[in-house]
């Protein structure tokens, strides 16, 4: 079956049917799925290992059948160590239809079909008796169904289930309990991606202050929990105000709740400070010891030797409504609340001599309802977003380059999504201002596109500056925001012949990278704890061979350290002074390997030449050092383009040169690209 998706097309903007055969949503799940991450982090499939052999052991020591429920099981995994830790039986239960049938196929293949019936059902859906899915209750529940945040990906419902209807009481669990830590911190960093700092603009009468309106300032944000690489965030980014606590763990071999609920700790601040922040992490023990444990503790909290690399888990960052000025040894209280699937954070301080009274007033005064964003900014804008309006080295390139094209009697039109740059013009004395807010009599927001610009919209003038950042939230890949040439191109006919345009143009830039890790994310498995799970491979293989030809994909690589092998090279440029053309852009040509490694891929990104000499890049900003390490804008992604065949040990011999062809297709938007080693 074929199905017609209507889209816009992020780099041109036009709306466009695009046929899809029912199998592309199932590949691009497959693709970029989390399977393989999983099945590379020796760590957690270890102390899986260890805690199965474990519960099988003391069920059987118990004297009963060991009956194993594994629930999400993907490519089977589990249930084949419980199988072979001597489990009697196993119900392996997988809700996604591919990943149960690629699930059948590994478990024949390695020779455990008699023990383990895998049921191609949502567990909730899952029935128990002579005629059911299971013939009866399992004793063993193993499942790992966590995301970063622990509970994101619905393990509380389905432990509740499963509890009630699908497994015996006083069940054995791997993992047996997970630990939910908390570390309260103060970080501009991490502050400036959920609050619009104040801008300093040094106009002609005088320095004038940008600041975010009061409803701004006072909203609480968006409940969505924001996950990191903490390990990549420099101990000199933050500060830590508290020790790490323990906020909440759940027994998961007795009944769960999954019903909406808090939890209160009592914090001692080790350092005054602002509290802003609150960083947080789980693990799991495998057993009810605690001697088998799996951590997704960061780097300062654990000895470095310990860390194991993976990006289906990482650290949690949430943010405080406000920010709260504490005192070193002061009482506070920490809340924790959450629902079925979000955890959200509160602090509040303790009073002096009040302490039994204020308690009881805290325990009323649980805010259970999740923060709601009412200034609309932080719907607008996202994390990054927030970091990159606050990036005051940025800002100081717009304005440095804003100075030098407007003049007294400009008439500036901006094209750009939630841009702060009519406001920026304005304060350095542009007349009049398209598309903007706030200053109402100065600047004007125009809600049209492009294309349905009209001459009325602009009063009858004709556009004298036109500028953009360009920065669009529909843009994935870095060239999407290459959709303000379009737009540019759209609104030609309004354009003064002298218009000036900024940024003037933009370039891409190419090198290739050895990865530190990220690698792992596309690499094959093979076999994995001595089980064979090639099937699964082939499968993703398969995916990402879907589409004829390889697309790249974004990554923040601030949070992905890799080493450039070869010299960044500028391999296309945009010329916004005139509109699209109607032919392709192409180019070829080959670049040199510098450095000994793995040539992994190669990175993309965009540059923006805003006016003579001022540019902004949004990818490489510094190379370091003689080895190679990169320092990436740490507020947008890059594109990172796979070699399949370095990362899946195809090439023996280490290449000296990759040679390139890119064409960006002008009426498609879309940049084409090959490479050879
Ligand atoms: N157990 C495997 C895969 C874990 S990924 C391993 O450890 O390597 C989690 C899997 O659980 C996903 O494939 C997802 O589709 C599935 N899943 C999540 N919740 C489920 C539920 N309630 N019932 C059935 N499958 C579920």
């Amino acid at each position: 079956m074929k199905t017609f998706c209507g889209r816009a097309n992020p780099t041109t903007g036009s709306m466009e049917w695009v046929e899809e055969g029912e199998d592309y949503d199932y590949h691009q799940e497959i693709a970029r799925s989390r399977y393989a991450d999983m099945l590379h982090d020796k760590d957690r499939n270890v102390k899986y290992y260890q805690g199965i052999c474990a519960a099988v052991s003391r069920v059987k020591e118990r004297g009963e059948k060991a009956i194993v429920l594994d629930i999400g099981t993907g490519t089977g995994l589990l249930s084949m160590m419980a199988a072979s830790a001597g489990a009697d039986f196993c119900y392996a239960i997988e809700v996604f239809k591919p990943m149960a049938n690629a699930a059948v196929k590994i478990v024949e293949r390695n020779g455990f079909s008699d023990k383990i019936k895998v049921i191609n059902k949502h567990s909730t859906e899952v029935t128990v008796g002579p005629d059911g899915d299971m013939q009866c209750r399992a004793n063993i529940l193993v499942t790992e169904l966590f995301d970063t945040e622990l509970i994101g990906e619905g393990a509380l419902p389905t432990y509740e289930h499963a509890h009630k209807y699908l497994v015996q009481e006083g069940c054995e669990a791997v993992p047996h309990r997970a630990t939910v830590y908390v570390q309260l911190v103060e970080s501009k960093r991490m502050w400036s991606w959920k609050k619009l700092f104040p801008v300093h603009v040094e106009a002609e009468d005088g320095e004038k202050i940008l600041v975010p309106p009061s409803e701004m300032e006072n909203c609480p944000g968006v409940p969505s929990v924001c996950d990191i690489q903490l390990n990549q965030m420099p101990l000199s980014d933050f500060t830590t105000l508290s020790d790490v606590v323990t906020m909440f763990s759940v027994d998961f071999s007795k009944p769960v709740q999954s019903a909406s609920t808090y939890y209160r700790v009592q914090l001692e601040p080790v350092k005054s400070g602002k509290a802003q922040i609150v960083l947080s992490w789980w693990d799991i023990d495998m057993d009810p010891s605690g001697m088998i444990n799996c951590t997704m503790a960061p780097y300062w909290v654990k000895p470095t030797s310990a860390l194991q690399w993976r990006d289906h888990w990482m650290q949690c960052v949430y943010f405080l409504p406000n920010e709260e000025p504490v005192l070193q040894g002061e009482k506070l209280y920490l809340t924790a609340c959450r629902d079925e699937y979000s955890v959200w954070y509160n602090l509040q301080k303790a009073r002096e001599g009040e302490n039994k009274a204020f308690e009881e007033e805290l325990k009323a005064d649980v805010r259970v309802e999740s923060p709601v964003c009412r200034c609309r900014a932080h719907l607008l804008w996202n994390r990054a977003r927030f970091g990159e309006l606050n990036d005051h080295n940025r800002t100081h390139q717009y304005i440095r380059s804003l100075r030098k094209v407007l003049k007294k009697d400009s008439v500036c039109l901006c094209i750009s999504d939630g841009s702060l740059l009519p406001v920026l013009a304005h304060y350095l004395g542009a007349k009049q201002f398209f598309k903007a807010n706030h200053l109402e009599d100065k600047i004007k927001i125009i809600e049209a596109r492009p294309e349905l610009l009209k001459p009325s919209h602009l009063e009858d003038k004709k556009i004298s500056v036109l500028v953009g950042e360009p920065f669009f939230t529909t843009s994935l890949l870095p060239w999407h925001n290459l959709y303000f040439w379009y737009a540019r191109t759209a609104v030609s006919t309004h354009l003064a012949s002298n218009v000036t345009v900024l940024p003037q143009s933009a370039s891409l830039h190419m090198m290739i990278v050895e990865f530190q890790d990220l690698w792992r994310i596309r690499s094959p498995c093979g076999i994995c704890e001595g089980f064979d799970v090639q099937t699964m491979d082939d499968m993703i293989k398969d995916s990402l061979n879907f589409r004829e030809s390889k697309e790249a994909e974004p990554h923040p690589l601030w949070e992905y350290p890799c080493k450039s092998l070869s010299d960044p090279q500028e391999v296309l440029t945009f010329d916004f002074t005139k509109t699209v053309p109607q032919h392709c852009l192409s180019t070829e040509g080959s670049v040199k390997l510098l450095r000994k490694g793995k040539s992994h891929g190669a990175v993309l990104w965009m540059e923006y030449h805003l006016a003579a000499d001022v540019s902004v890049s949004t990818g490489l900003i510094q190379m370091s050092n003689e080895k190679g390490n990169c320092e990436w804008n740490p507020h947008c992604k890059q594109a990172v383009y796979f070699f399949s065949s370095v990362i899946e040990s195809e090439i023996l011999s280490e290449p000296t040169a990759v040679t390139y062809a890119i064409n960006f297709d002008t009426k498609t938007g879309e940049i084409a690209m090959d490479f050879k080693l």
